[in-house]
């Protein structure tokens, strides 16, 4: 091996995993090896999730092996990482131990429902987690059964991953019920810690799509915080009383990964970067998606210090940032680039239609955002951006990261 090639290792082929590790081996000769390191063989997009449990997608449209997904030249190690060695600079799967030049960690989230008493037992009956696959496909055979009753979508902590979904999820559901000539006898609730949708976003969005769901006979709970679920009574205990479900869809409590708290690098709960350059404070070693913890420089509410959300958008741009600047900094370039917390996300509104909620998140005193309203070609560039996310063709990736940079993110980075 040549003395100057260096080792990336990318830890999770999720989104910021993917995105990484792909435009590393764009950016670099062979002579350097970029190792992307994941416990599934399959790459599953969460975004297009929720269409599963309503019927419009077959979960296989929604996955793909990582392998058909990475660049040639990305060495792509299916196995589970059990140590991350910071002092040593190594980290140990279950079949072998990886020595690395860089870091990357984007290993997402760990859902931990045994923290909410009674929630695990209620996954049995019917209460259902669609933040896994096998939860999904387990809410969609319980919808398509469901005719009448209280369904409960359940925030069950914060933060939580995509702050879209709850709320996209109760409108998917108001158009689902209501094509089945249902909607009548189905109440709909969101309950959430949360005092407005998307807070991140700020209240002028949360209103917006508090709107959107009120207008579709969604009740929005808000300030809801679970303490318990009694599944022999159907019912959930919140700190404001109790409340009874027929049918519940639940996202768990997050927690950091183990083998990252394990590692030091968790404090105390998510790992801190630097919200520009998503460096630790670890030399060579960036932590990127939702394992990151990003201090965002404005507030919505004074004295209330906000974090950057956690969201595929993120990950993904927050990737093509560190890969720029670890690739110019092995090829000896002086040329950096710095993340703007530039995002957008598609909200499903049901009925074939999508808004779009678009932000500078790094902007003072507050994140400057905004909400395009409803409308059908923001439904059919969801579609886009999904076909995009799981394609294998280069040419038509290329024409839509074209489209994106310029539209939906353009000036996700600066030059530093
Ligand atoms: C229902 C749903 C809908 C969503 N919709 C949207 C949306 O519309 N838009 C959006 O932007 N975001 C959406 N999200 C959120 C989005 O999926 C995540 O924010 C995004 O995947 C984060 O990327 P990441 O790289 O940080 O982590 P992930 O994509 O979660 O990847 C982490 C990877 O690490 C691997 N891993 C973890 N631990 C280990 C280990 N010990 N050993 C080996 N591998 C390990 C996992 O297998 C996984 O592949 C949605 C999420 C859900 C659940």
């Amino acid at each position: 091996m040549p003395a100057n090639s260096r080792t990336i290792i990318v830890l999770g082929a999720g989104v910021g995993g993917l995105v990484t590790a792909n435009e590393l081996r764009k950016r670099l000769s062979k002579e350097h090896t970029v190792i992307l390191i994941d416990k599934s063989e399959e790459h599953i997009s969460y975004s297009s999730a929720l269409w599963v449990a309503i019927g419009e997608r077959g979960q296989e449209e929604i996955k793909k092996d990582v392998s058909r997904l990475t660049r040639e030249g990305v060495d792509f190690v299916q196995d589970e990482i059990q140590k991350i060695d910071l002092a040593g600079k190594i980290v140990k799967t279950s079949k072998r131990d990886l020595r690395y030049d860089y870091l990357v960690i984007s290993l997402g989230v760990s859902l931990a429902p045994e923290t909410v008493p009674g929630l695990t037992e209620a996954m049995n009956k019917n209460a259902f987690n669609f933040y896994t696959l096998d939860g999904i496909l387990k809410a969609k055979d319980a919808l398509n059964n469901f005719s009448k009753g209280n369904l409960i979508i359940m925030v069950s902590a914060l933060p939580y991953k995509c702050p879209v979904a709850p709320n996209e999820f109760s409108l998917l559901l108001n158009s689902f019920f209501t094509k089945r000539g249902l909607r009548k006898d189905i109440n709909i609730k969101v309950c959430t810690p949360e005092v407005l949708p998307m807070g991140g976003n700020g209240p002028k969005t949360g209103s917006i799509v508090k709107g959107l769901m009120e207008s579709a006979g969604v009740e929005y709970k808000s300030q809801h915080a679970v303490q318990a679920v009694n599944s022999d009574k159907n019912e959930i205990v919140f700190d404001k009383g109790t409340m009874n479900y027929d049918l519940l869809l639940v996202i768990p409590p997050h927690k950091a990964p183990k083998v990252i708290v394990e590692a030091g690098l968790a404090e105390p709960d998510w790992v801190p970067v630097d919200k520009n350059t998503l460096k630790t404070k670890f030399d060579n070693v960036y932590a990127i998606g939702d394992n990151a913890k990003v201090k965002l420089p404005g507030e919505w509410k004074q004295g209330m210090p906000l974090m950057l959300s956690k969201g595929g958008v993120f990950a993904h741009y927050e990737a093509k940032v560190i890969a720029e600047n670890i690739a110019n900094e092995i090829l000896g370039s002086k040329e950096r680039v710095e993340y703007t917390g530039r995002a957008a996300c598609f909200v499903e509104t049901g009925f074939g239609k999508a808004g779009l909620a678009q932000g500078y998140f790094f902007t003072t005193p507050t994140p400057n955002t905004v909400f395009l309203k409803p409308s059908r070609i923001l439904h059919l560039s969801k579609i886009m951006f999904e076909k995009y996310w799981l394609s294998e063709s280069a040419l038509f990736r290329g024409i839509m990261n074209f489209f994106m940079e310029n539209w939906m993110y353009g000036e996700y980075k600066r030059r530093g």
